[in-house]
């Protein structure tokens, strides 16, 4: 049985003080929820603020992105140590935005997986199509190449540190969520590969997220397919109540 695990990515939005405000009006919202794994993923500078609110908490806390060296001359990164010393369980690798904005390409997506792995983070690895490529019958390629190649040199026995999160391009901030039976399409695409990759056990262990618009309306229904494991949550989570409600659909 996995643990439905639900995270909500606050992107680049916030202030100090509306960053700690969310946390504690989430954390008052979901103090009773025991079966389901939540974490906040604020922007770096908040994260220690953040942190701090939520310790000893339901609530984890998790980056956007990190950098693979330790450390050193590498101006403006920041390194899975820093992450840890401010209190950080997960690490979100390989966004889309990252992807198709800043221009991140999958060998790079992968020495990130492996130094947060080795550092004992837990990374949400993102995949996910383009609209074109979904339209050229190209989803299931695109997929299976994105985690084939970012998932290389994880050993068997660091694979379950890792949440693989479906995040279609074209559901992301448009307010298009894919529909429950595109999620579950690619998910069950997702635990096949895995199965190949790894075992049929791993496989059947590893948690996958779904991403792309998901709001209090559609989480149910998103959550309720079998392979749908939890949610990576945009816009929705800056909500307190909106994500909550995700949470609880969750249980
Ligand atoms: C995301 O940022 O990962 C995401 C899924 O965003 P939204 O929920 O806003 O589409």
């Amino acid at each position: 049985m996995r643990k439905p695990f639900i995270a909500g990515n606050w992107k680049m939005n916030t202030t100090a003080e509306s960053s700690v405000a969310l946390v504690n009006a989430l954390k008052a919202a979901v103090k009773d929820v025991t079966t389901v794994d939540i974490a906040v993923v604020p922007p770096f500078v908040y994260l220690a603020a953040v942190a701090k609110a939520a310790a000893g908490s339901n609530i984890a806390v998790g980056a956007q992105d990190v950098y693979f060296e330790g450390n050193g001359a590498f101006t403006g990164e920041i390194s899975c140590d820093m992450l840890k010393d401010v209190g950080c369980k997960y690490v979100i690798i390989g966004h889309s935005e990252r992807r198709h904005v800043i221009g991140e390409k999958d060998d790079l997506i992968n020495k990130k997986v492996l130094a947060a792995l080795k550092a004992g983070l837990k990374p949400i690895l993102c995949v996910g199509e383009l609209l074109a490529e979904r339209e050229a019958g190209k989803t299931a390629a695109v997929v299976t190449e994105q985690t084939t190649r970012c998932l290389a040199g994880v050993a068997a026995d660091q694979l379950l540190n890792v949440t693989i999160a479906y995040e279609p391009v074209w559901a992301i901030g448009t307010g298009r969520n894919a529909t429950p039976d595109q999620a579950q399409e690619v998910h069950v695409m997702i635990r096949k590969l895995v199965a190949k990759l790894y075992s049929q056990e791993l496989a059947d262990k590893l948690r996958i997220q779904y991403g792309g618009s998901a709001k209090p309306a559609n989480a149910a229904e998103l959550i309720g397919q079998k392979d749908v494991d939890g949610l990576l949550v945009g816009g929705a989570s800056l909500k307190a109540d909106d994500f909550a409600e995700m949470i609880k659909a969750a249980q």
